[in-house]
């Protein structure tokens, strides 16, 4: 990207070490640091948003109201600015964003004493997700069914080239949840119930979100550290409650492998675990995330959560306090965006009264500092406005195609309905989700809470598509009316009916129950009932549960695919694409199952579904060729309790038709000290094979995947591989091979 222009140097001294884009970073910042009042300091620890001062700091005919900005940026000297979820008004395209955002820059710059950039931040999540022209990639949860890291890198350096340049340099993801609960409101923003598949998918976007190799420069922000995603009854921001080894062995490693493809900085957890709120925890923001994951980036509190210490977790009596409190814990910089004007002088008060030592304020500012100078922006902290919509606009298509395609998973396929055949001429669209383009880019589009209605986001339905894509001979017949389509399809050869939900995000988006809605499981029975085959493909966040809708010849469950969904979804239905797509989370088949997933570990329970008893099990997923997935031979059959273990697997596609094919590894323990699921993920890849081809591919296996939290209750015993026999098992096999780890 071509920076426009470096800041100006302060009249008194023209060049200060801290402008020399040659001298080492740690220099630089102990340079600046040097030169700040304590009220600069803090300032830099405060980041505010734009969307809650709209009413003062309204974008209008090119300019931002000059108070406000003053206000913002020069009385409480902030550090940083972000859009949270939705556009400030009249800002839509690229060109819009990269306008305020130079905007809003350029006044930092020039009106602060020191002229700091500031950090600029955004939830991109699914693409640059907030502009309108942008690619809208598959929200998280789809492209964990990818199982394919690769891929995750491809989508997020096309995020980051869009992001900045708009001249935007944060962006807060990846969310490095475990999505285990389908009530949490935010259950599609993860990558998988699984903390391997998660901590992999997770450290891809890292790599690709914070990939320089363009030019252009961004920082991920691994969130929400740590353990957001089972509050204990399924409602975003409710407490949640982990045993010792609930929290050491699932919910912290994923986050460890995001922050060690180093990323730059870490957003707290809004959340309480175990009844002290993140925000809070030192535990937590110091001991596990400095001590012993080395992170040495920015630490960010979600929204006003430092506040919130002081109005909903009633642990501290004013703001001050809360603020210290935040701060002792690990918190570097403060997300306040609705307590514009205060943060500053409530966290000058925290010092001056001796709550925060100095050296701590100088840490965290430092480490801002360090991650301005890291992303180059002294030296170019302006974007060249008239680029943008060029390099967003449309951006990446194919690659929307792809990743939307190995996202989908295809569940059932009964008499092989599916590819359509040529004996299929004439097919029945209908459903709530066919023709609806909101619905398919789910919450985090545009709006907070999904695409705002009136706002054209672009992209093509599944009925377009399939449109679109239609062989020759062959014809689509939408049937908006769930009637006319039973009707219809009594004449025509096969129904497709796009079931599924409505956009949502965060608290308002959580689902007490998280079922298809009646009346579309009694449009699936009523169009089965003419005994034409019926195919149902599910647009939603999460495996709704199915009801009077299972049971469908087939069904493919498409997630939230984003722009080029309906391209995708055509590929699959139509057999130009081989579905590749497995399930990173399990399928309930009854709401009141959850949480449920496939690392249960045992109990004395026998009745119904009291076990790992879902519908469509983790990893699950059809192909149009024949896969077999043979026994797994580890390079050795004894090891250590440390290093790694090389597995080799056979794979082979007996079908006719060339896919991909995910080959998943598990390992099992057939007598364990402290219970053990009957298997658990320690490697995966993803192999191409033409019809009849075969190949062995190879998986390291990293001997601390073996590692359980042992002793008590309370898990005094820490991590630790045991001694003894284990098996390691590929693909679906419930049998394999042993080894023995001495
Ligand atoms: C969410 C974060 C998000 C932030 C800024 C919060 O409400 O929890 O995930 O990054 O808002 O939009």
């Amino acid at each position: 990207l071509t920076g426009v222009g470096a800041a100006p140097a302060p009249a008194a001294d023209r060049t200060p070490l801290y402008l020399d884009a040659k001298a080492p970073i740690a220099d630089r910042v102990a340079d600046l640091l040097h030169r700040m009042t304590l009220r600069e300091k803090v300032g830099q620890m405060d980041q505010e948003a734009l969307v809650t001062v709209q009413g003062t700091c309204n974008w209008s005919g090119g300019a931002l109201n000059d108070a406000c900005l003053h206000s913002v940026l020069v009385d409480n000297a902030a550090g940083s600015i972000l859009s949270g979820g939705g556009m400030p008004p009249a800002v839509n395209t690229a060109k819009d964003w990269a306008d305020m955002t130079n905007a809003i820059q350029r006044y930092a710059i020039t009106n602060s004493r020191l002229h700091i950039p500031i950090l600029y931040g955004i939830d991109a999540v699914h693409g640059h997700n907030n502009v309108l022209g942008a690619t809208m990639f598959p929200q998280q949860i789809g492209m964990g069914s990818t199982w394919d890291p690769a891929l995750e890198t491809s989508v997020e350096q096309s995020t980051q080239r869009a992001v900045a340049a708009t001249g935007i340099n944060w962006a807060f993801g990846p969310v490095t949840e475990i999505a285990r609960d389908q009530r949490w409101g935010r259950y599609y923003e993860a990558f998988s119930e699984d903390p391997l598949l998660t901590g992999t998918m997770a450290a891809s976007a890292v790599k690709g979100l914070q990939d320089g190799s363009s030019g252009s420069k961004v920082a991920a922000s691994v969130k929400h550290f740590a353990g957001y995603s089972q509050p204990l009854n399924g409602h975003d921001r409710v407490p949640a409650d982990y045993s010792p080894r609930y929290l050491q062995d699932t919910i912290l490693p994923a986050y460890k492998q995001a922050i060690g493809a180093g990323a730059l900085s870490v957003m707290a957890d809004s959340g309480a675990v175990n009844g002290v709120p993140v925000t809070s925890s030192h535990y937590l923001l110091t001991d596990v995330l400095r001590g012993k994951y080395h992170f040495d980036g920015v630490v960010v509190s979600d929204w006003s959560d430092v506040r919130n210490l002081q109005t909903a977790y009633h642990i501290a009596a004013d703001y001050p306090e809360a603020i210290a409190k935040a701060v002792n814990a690990g918190v570097d910089m403060a997300m306040e965006p609705t307590n514009a004007t205060d943060f500053t002088n409530s966290a000058l008060a925290a010092v001056q009264r001796g709550l925060i030592s100095h050296q701590r304020i100088d840490q965290a500012v430092s480490r801002i500092l360090t991650m301005k100078f890291r992303l180059g922006l002294f030296e170019h902290p302006y974007v060249d406005s008239s680029k943008a919509d060029g390099i967003v606009n449309g951006a990446d298509l194919p690659l929307a195609r792809q990743a939307a395609t190995e996202s989908s998973v295809l569940l059932r396929n009964q008499n092989n309905v599916l590819p359509f055949g040529s004996g299929v001429h004439k097919i029945v669209v209908t459903g709530a989700n066919a023709d609806n383009i909101d619905n398919q880019m789910g919450g985090w589009t545009i709006g907070w809470q999904g695409v705002p209605s009136g706002t054209n986001v672009g992209g093509t339905t599944v009925l377009a598509g399939l449109r679109e894509e239609a062989p020759a001979g062959t014809s689509i017949d939408y049937q908006a009316d769930s009637g006319a389509a039973v009707s219809d399809l009594k004449g025509a050869d096969a129904a497709v009916v796009v079931v599924g939900d409505t956009p949502g995000a965060e608290g308002p988006n959580d689902h007490p129950d998280p079922e298809l809605a009646p009346d579309q499981q009694a449009e699936v029975a009523a169009l089965q009932a003419t005994g034409k085959p019926v195919v149902v493909v599910v647009v939603a966040d999460r495996p709704l549960v199915l009801g009077s809708a299972a049971n469908t010849a087939g069904l493919l469950m498409a997630w939230l695919p984003g722009t080029e969904g309906g391209h995708a979804v055509a590929d699959i239905l139509y057999g130009k694409a081989n579905p590749s797509g497995r399930l990173s989370v399990s399928w309930p088949k009854a709401i009141g199952n959850e949480p449920e997933f496939y690392t249960q570990l045992p109990g004395t329970n026998g009745g119904t579904d009291s076990g790992y008893s879902p519908l469509f099990a983790f990893g699950a997923g059809l192909s149009y060729t024949a896969w077999q997935i043979g026994a797994p031979t580890p390079d050795r059959t004894s090891v250590g309790t440390h290093g790694s273990l090389t597995v080799s697997v056979p794979v082979a596609n007996n079908g006719s038709m060339a896919g991909d094919e995910v080959v998943p590894l598990y390992v099992s323990q057939p007598v364990s000290q402290v219970l053990t699921p009957a298997k658990w993920l320690v490697g995966f890849t993803r192999v191409h094979l033409d019809a009849g081809a075969h190949t062995t591919v190879r998986i390291t296996v990293p001997l601390s995947l073996l590692a359980h939290t042992e002793g008590d209750v309370n898990g005094d015993g820490g991590q630790v591989v045991e001694p003894g026999g284990y098996t390691l098992l590929a693909g679906d096999a419930t049998t394999g091979t042993s080894f023995t780890v001495n």
